[in-house]
């Protein structure tokens, strides 16, 4: 029989591709759980409400018995809701320690309770906090977050780690590099690039814009993460990346070559308290043990994510703040 699979995070970012590639690439049954926060959005899955094997369920992975109640009938989960925003972790804290940590807790604790469910989380190379010019991240590499969204991040993803050593939860963690795509919160740095442009307002780039970040297509992101719930060993942990690394500026420049309409420039502001400078993944843990490989370059995937942008203002106009 076909497997059921609890996804979290279901209707934010990544949980959407991930549900839609689900849906679309496998007979899997797909309970999906999300709170529906600011950051979410039912319109980006409005289409699969009605789908014969996808049940979505408003709620929080902090409710206890709901989750007990979702855990209990399915074989394994995926675990992608966080609070995901490092510049709103900055002004508070509390709301990521409450769903990152302890709303992870809570599904751990869940999925023991009931036979040792797989469990997949996805983490982040935030976690390894910052490189400098050389070098890339390991999965050995001590964690050393900088953020309070990284810190809440890396706690979870010990405790994953934990639970796999100390109750036997055939776990997985991912560790992937910032993703783009279609369907992003208007907060994030490339969609916020990309509406500032078409809105011809200065793009705003914290301090001098040198900050290097590894991108991935989110198409390509959850076609690793389906690789690693299926079949990554037990208690792994697998860095995910597409090896194209860009400066914040450099994006930028790229977004405006892309809208040469726009006659919006580039602004200089103050730099983001503790702002780390690089992230870059080695993926080769994962290539060795997969046939995994990205697909999409980074210019033709943000042409493609600047064209849905400008073609569906009804699905960002509602959570953009044009003053922010
Ligand atoms: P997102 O903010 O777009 O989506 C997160 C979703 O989780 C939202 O729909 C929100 O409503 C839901 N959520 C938050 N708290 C919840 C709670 N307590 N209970 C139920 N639902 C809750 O984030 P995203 O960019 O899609 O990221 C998804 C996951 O991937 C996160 O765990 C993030 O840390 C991780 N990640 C993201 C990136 C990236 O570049 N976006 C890179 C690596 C890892």
């Amino acid at each position: 029989m076909a497997q059921t699979i609890l996804l979290t995070g279901s209707a934010g970012f990544i949980g959407s591709h991930l549900l839609r590639w689900i849906l679309n690439h496998s007979q899997a049954r797909v309970i999906s759980l999300d709170c529906l926060s600011y950051a979410s959005n039912t319109d980006t899955i409005k289409d699969l409400l009605e789908h014969p094997r996808h049940q979505f369920v408003e709620g929080n992975i902090c409710d206890v018995s709901l989750v007990q109640q979702l855990v209990d009938s399915c074989d394994g989960i995926m675990h992608l809701a966080a609070e995901s925003h490092v510049d709103r972790s900055i002004k508070s804290a509390s709301p990521f320690v409450q769903s990152n940590v302890v709303g992870t807790q809570n599904l751990l604790d869940a999925a023991v309770r009931c036979g040792r469910k797989r469990f997949l989380y996805v983490s982040t190379d935030e976690v390894y906090g910052t490189l400098t010019e050389e070098g890339s991240f390991k999965e050995s590499d001590p964690l050393a977050p900088s953020s309070p969204y990284s810190a809440s991040k890396a706690a979870a993803d010990l405790m994953v780690n934990a639970w796999h050593h100390t109750y036997q939860l055939p776990t997985v963690v991912t560790r992937c590099t910032n993703n783009l795509g279609t369907h992003q919160h208007p907060e994030k740095f490339i969609p916020r690039m990309i509406l500032k442009a078409i809105h011809n307002q200065p793009l705003p780039i914290y301090g001098h814009g040198n900050h290097v970040r590894d991108w991935i297509d989110v198409r390509d992101h959850v076609r690793a993460i389906w690789w690693a719930y299926n079949h990554a060993p037990k208690g792994l942990t697998l860095n995910i990346g597409a090896n194209q690394e860009y400066s914040n500026l450099q994006i930028a420049r790229h977004i405006l070559e892309l809208i040469p309409e726009s006659n919006a420039q580039i602004t200089h502001i103050n730099d983001r308290p503790g702002h780390d400078f690089r992230y870059a993944n080695d993926t080769s843990r994962l290539r060795e043990i997969s046939n995994w490989k990205p697909v999409y370059d980074l210019k033709e995937s943000l042409k493609q994510v600047i064209q849905w942008y400008q073609n569906h203002s009804e699905w960002w106009k509602p959570r953009w703040n044009e003053t922010e």
